[in-house]
């Protein structure tokens, strides 16, 4: 099966469908789009829109079904009004508000997976095609809770109160196992998360290290997947189901129990992650040892040390991991001077705990590389040098470990190099003027920081407008404009 020309679908017994260049894709080099086969709220949703996904309060209903919408123009969107709205009408099935608009809503659990089935009838040609091969891991969600809780709040309610005995049992679990398995987040245009099953994009293998990159328009939900580095023909093309910062242990624990399937990739099988040392404790019995596992695919193994005897074991590795985690999501909500403080806080104190290019350590590096330079007393021009030098280390950290774990023209790449231009100018104008540099080493340092810029607009001019990461993409743009147009004059007139 071709999707199109730089694409092929293979099959194998042991790993199923997978895709594989079929030339040689250059990294930008657009491989595919799609639309979403459907769409809907994610599992634990709180109550959306039905029509347009924001949360809702509940206190609007459509009129023809009674479930939530934001208003009577909400509820004549297709995505309602031709799927889930007929159901419930004519079923009359009610919607039970909930005390409390921001709790999860179980009824809303049947919402995506009946979304599926409605389509597989209205096109069951793409159905056959596209989607009724997709991975479903039924075997294994079985044995699982979730099973169970799908049984309940979907199948039941779906063959049940909603009167649709039409879609047999079987086959309604395969959807749920479809949708947990296979599909995507992303943002509708109420700037709410929603999933999508994009049926193409479902065909790439899994590997904590993605050579493509994906982007979807928020207005009509259709992706574009990318090259994000040069994919020789014959290649295998990944995607990451996983966030890429978290290491190997929270990666597999996450990728076991959401996607249900034990992920055994080059970085997932390497000790030190490919050298990033995502996962790397340093040693609290001597001074130049770090600790790595003995067998990276275990959730039991020990974590002996490079240079002492001492050794732990992977479960109390999890437990570190876990307590700096919960210290960094305690403060992701808290922006400007003291977002700054706080997350430099936490830096100093797991300094000693992990190593330098630790996942927790990258984490906290990636907010402080965009706070200092926009938070309110830490604005780029108010920055002293000594601040502007670390926003610039901060940002070469990253840079470091992207390169290995999301090497290419990645969105988090684009905005690092964004991040780090203006610090490396601030400084070289401050060091010229202090006298510190020549006009010579000055026009170099200043080369570098536009050419910087100028990687950062090639990657995020891949990006839709309508996205932050495309917002950014034309400030980037225009900066890099005007720096070019005065680049002359700003190096005599420094
Ligand atoms: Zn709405
Ligand atoms: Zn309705
Ligand atoms: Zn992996
Ligand atoms: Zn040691």
């Amino acid at each position: 099966m071709t999707y199109n020309a730089a694409l092929t679908v293979k099959k194998n017994d042991q790993v199923g469908r997978y895709a594989v260049a079929s030339r040689d894709l250059k990294a930008g080099e657009l491989i595919l789009t799609d639309s979403p086969f459907a769409y809907g709220p994610k599992s634990d949703s709180c109550p959306l829109c039905l029509g347009c996904s924001v949360p809702v309060d509940c206190s609007n209903l459509c009129s023809k079904c009674s479930w939530p919408v934001c208003n009577s123009e909400c509820k004549f969107l297709s995505v309602h009004s031709e799927n889930e709205c007929e159901v419930f009408a004519s079923a009359k099935v009610k919607f039970q508000p909930l005390e409390d608009p921001t709790d999860v809503c179980l009824q809303y659990e049947c919402i995506t997976p009946l979304r599926v089935l409605l389509a597989k009838e209205k096109d069951p040609r793409r159905w056959e095609e596209e989607v009724e091969m997709m991975e479903t891991h039924n075997e294994l969600r079985r044995t699982k809770p979730i099973w169970y809780f799908n049984q309940v709040n979907i199948v039941d309610y779906l063959r049940g109160p909603c009167k649709l005995n039409r879609f047999s049992e079987d086959l309604i679990h395969s959807v749920c196992g479809m949708l947990d398995v296979n599909s995507f987040e992303a943002r509708a245009s109420s700037g709410y998360l929603i999933r999508c099953l994009y049926p193409k994009l479902a065909v790439m293998s899994h590997d904590c290290v993605s050579n493509i990159h994906h982007t979807i328009d928020s207005n009509d939900l259709k992706v574009a997947v990318k090259a994000a580095i040069n994919i020789p023909e014959n290649g295998e093309l990944f995607c990451s189901y996983t966030y890429s910062l978290w290491p190997t242990l929270i990666r597999r624990e996450f990728l076991i129990e959401s996607k249900y399937f034990e992920c055994k990739c080059n970085r997932c099988q390497d000790k030190t992650e490919l050298g990033t040392h995502l996962g790397t404790l340093k040693c609290s019995k001597c001074d130049n040892g770090v600790l790595l596992s003995t067998d990276p695919l275990s959730f039991t193994c020990e974590w002996k040390c490079t240079h002492c005897e001492f050794k732990t074991s992977a479960m109390s590795v999890k437990k570190v991991y876990d307590i700096v985690q919960r210290e960094i999501d305690s403060v992701e909500m808290i922006t400007g001077a003291e977002g700054i403080e706080c997350r430099e806080a936490i830096y100093r104190k797991y300094r000693s705990v992990f190593h330098p290019k630790s996942a927790y350590m990258t984490i906290i590096r990636t907010a402080l590389a965009q706070l200092y330079g926009r938070a309110e007393g830490y604005t780029i021009h108010e920055l002293p040098d000594l601040l502007q030098e670390r926003k610039v280390e901060l940002c070469k950290q990253l840079l470091d470990v992207l390169d290995v774990i999301e090497p290419g023209l990645t969105r988090i790449r684009g905005i690092t190099l964004y991040e780090l231009h203006a610090p490396l100018i601030n400084l070289a104008r401050n060091q010229y003027s202090s006298g510190v540099i020549n006009k010579d080493e000055f026009r170099k340092k200043m080369e570098e920081a536009s050419d910087i810029l100028r990687q950062s607009v090639e990657i995020l001019k891949n990006e839709l407008p309508n996205s932050n990461e495309g917002q950014l993409g034309l400030v980037a743009q225009e900066s890099y404009d005007t720096l070019k147009e005065n680049f002359e004059l700003l190096i005599e007139t420094a």
